[in-house]
């Protein structure tokens, strides 16, 4: 069994055939799927849970988990209101995880300042919820500035609670990598780590502990080799972790209990996690 650690499923573009969509996912083996709450805007971080709620208990589909947060560049819609929401969202039982949250220095649009504020907001709530967090990190081009403010912030602001979290479709380096695991994260890996220029990260990920990494899809992007462009499923998570068990010398069998594992581990969910 195999854990998408990370998609979308509330997902426009799974509108006319979601059920379908996660049928196929189980078909190949996915026994459950973290859905990611963030909507479009931060309103819309609920839609997850709704997902959750509307295919939990149904034969024929993964076990679905829910996180809910306010992605970087919705953090300008963080007032009082927003913050009450997904303090609200995270005591659904459902709800494993606060994410994706975290900085966003690539693209243009809200402030760093902006960001910055947002994400430690969100770490207090996390961390009086109890819940882990899935970290979304990506800096100008080859900087690692977007890396070395969040690790700063991360320091200050959620080690101490010792929750841990993801750092979600990890992009970094090995020493962002080496951070991740000292701070108590898990590192996850999408589709691009089964892209042809992607050497740099498969050396990463090559270097990492079995026990510290995850697989996503980030579905419906991030679609892995050869449908990279396409729209991405769950079903495809199993290609990034043949491509991750090659780099790690082991099998498939072993990447996807030890994926299972550390997901469990992070999340406290037992050994029945799944079917
Ligand atoms: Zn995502």
């Amino acid at each position: 069994m195999l854990i998408d650690s990370h998609a979308h499923l509330d997902s426009e573009r799974y509108a006319d055939d979601r059920g379908a969509m996660l049928g196929r996912a189980f078909e190949a083996g996915v026994g459950a799927v973290l859905a990611i709450g963030i909507g479009e805007q931060a309103a819309g971080m609920d839609g997850a849970l709704a997902v959750c709620r509307e295919f939990n208990g149904l034969a024929g589909v993964p076990r679905l988990y829910a996180s809910a947060g306010i992605y970087p560049h919705n953090t300008h819609e963080a007032d009082d209101a927003v913050l009450a929401k997904l303090d609200s969202l995270l005591a659904e039982p459902e709800v494993i995880a606060c994410g994706e949250i975290g900085l966003d220095y690539y693209h243009e649009g809200v402030s760093r300042e902006v960001q910055r504020e947002g994400l430690i907001k969100q770490l207090e709530i996390a961390a009086a919820r109890k819940r882990p967090i899935l970290i979304h990190c990506r800096g100008t081009n080859e900087s690692t500035d977007a890396w070395d403010d969040l690790f700063e912030i991360l320091a200050d602001h959620w080690r101490p609670s010792g929750l841990g979290g993801v750092m979600h479709c990890f992009g970094g380096g090995w020493e962002q990598a080496r951070r991740s695991l000292e701070l108590g994260f898990l590192v996850s890996f999408a589709g691009n780590l089964t892209y042809p220029k992607a050497q740099g990260l498969r050396e990463v990920a090559a270097r990492l502990p079995l026990d510290g990494v995850l697989v996503e899809t980030d579905a419906p992007w991030l679609a892995p080799a050869p449908d990279r462009g396409k729209r991405n499923e769950p079903a495809w998570v199993l290609r990034t972790a043949l491509v991750l068990a090659e780099l790690l010398r082991v099998d498939g069998e072993e990447i996807a209990s030890a994926t299972t594992k550390n997901f469990s581990k992070l999340f406290r969910l037992g050994v029945d996690v799944g079917n």
